[in-house]
């Protein structure tokens, strides 16, 4: 029988990369999304179950179905602005959510998860790039909610023996190389596909914020690392906690910095279009540069990015959103 995971925000971007990876691995991705931010088109590879994971009731009656050996939990609110204006949306779902679940977890004998948290809980780090011994001093209430929940998951371990692994994403981006599925938030806030949509002249303009930055070209430097890659090590970090037993937490990223000018030029060259921009302020709380130290990934987790260079990284987005997007494969 294949284990069957269950894949809360399944139906979200990194949620259903990650299931096409664990079906290609021969598990049942189980996913459980609550569809305010998931697309139902983006789960083909296992069943959609609709819920919220603050509803302990349903997350009792879908433990109690599938007998999950394993969890992966992307589910959570992710947009940093509305984390301030609005925190207690923030911890409610990210960290009394991720509470819930891990109880259904605890009384159902479940005793693995892979908990996405993010390069937020960083903050503004003095060191670059960033390893997993930065000093964690998260700026935001979305990073804070992340950072929380990684505390919680270590006292987890230590009072019930729920294992966990962490993975901390850099900047998620591009698109299934097969096409079918790929980014689409609503509202858009990312660079990439928003540049795109300047390209593809579904809007005007591309606003860069920020261009004093203390860094070559003046604007600011993030780590992209391909969806197909993350879910990847999604897949790899299962592998690791059911071998090794053990909790752990990773950065996931490439290690190399691009600037918000070199997205524009590489995503120029594959549309053969010019995007207009218009220059602002630094978003406040952007940090100048963010790249992620990734041997630690590299040497335990067993995983290579294989996508993430910039030209798959646009080029992949960049059909995606041409190409119509959601379409089974
Ligand atoms: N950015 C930008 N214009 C936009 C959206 C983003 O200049 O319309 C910049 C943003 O300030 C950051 C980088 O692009 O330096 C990546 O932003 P994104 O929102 O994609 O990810 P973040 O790093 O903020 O999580």
């Amino acid at each position: 029988m294949k284990p069957t995971i269950l894949v809360t925000g399944g139906a979200g971007y990194i949620g259903s990369h990650t299931c096409k990876a664990l079906r290609e691995a021969d598990c049942l991705p189980v996913a459980y999304d609550n569809l305010i931010y998931g697309h139902k088109e983006a789960v083909q590879w296992g069943p959609l179950e609709w819920g919220d994971i603050l509803d302990e009731a349903r997350l009792e009656q879908i433990f109690q179905a599938y007998q999950p050996e394993a969890v992966i939990h992307f589910a959570a609110f992710a947009y940093v602005g509305e984390s301030v204006t609005d925190p207690g949306k923030y911890y409610r779902n990210n960290v009394a959510g991720t509470i819930n679940l891990l109880e259904s977890m605890r009384r159902h004998g479940c005793r693995g998860i892979i908990f996405s948290s993010t390069c937020a809980v960083f903050g503004e780090p003095k060191m670059m790039p960033i390893d997993e011994t930065a000093v964690q001093n998260p700026i935001n209430p979305y990073g804070r909610s992340k950072l929380m929940v990684e505390r919680i998951l270590r006292d987890y371990d230590e009072a019930y023996g729920v294992r966990h692994i962490v993975l901390r994403y850099f900047n998620a981006a591009g698109a299934e190389p097969g096409g079918g599925i790929g980014e689409k938030h609503v509202p858009e806030t990312h660079l990439i596909p928003l540049v795109i949509d300047a390209a593809l002249g579904k809007r005007d303009k591309v606003e860069i914020f920020g261009t004093d930055y203390a860094t070559a070209d003046g604007t600011a430097i993030r780590d992209y690392i391909h969806v197909t890659d993350l879910a990847d090590a999604h897949v790899k970090a299962l592998k690791k906690l059911r071998r090794d037993d053990t909790s752990d937490h990773f950065n996931l990223g490439t290690g190399i910095g691009t600037s918000v000018r070199q997205i524009i030029q590489r995503v120029e060259a594959i549309s053969r279009n010019t995007v207009p921009v218009r220059e602002r302020q630094k978003r406040p709380g952007d940090p100048p540069e963010l790249v992620a130290d990734p041997c630690k990934a590299l040497q335990y987790l067993d995983w290579r990015p294989r996508f993430s260079d910039l030209e798959t990284i646009v080029e992949t987005a960049f059909r995606w959103h041409e190409s119509g997007e959601f379409r089974v494969t």
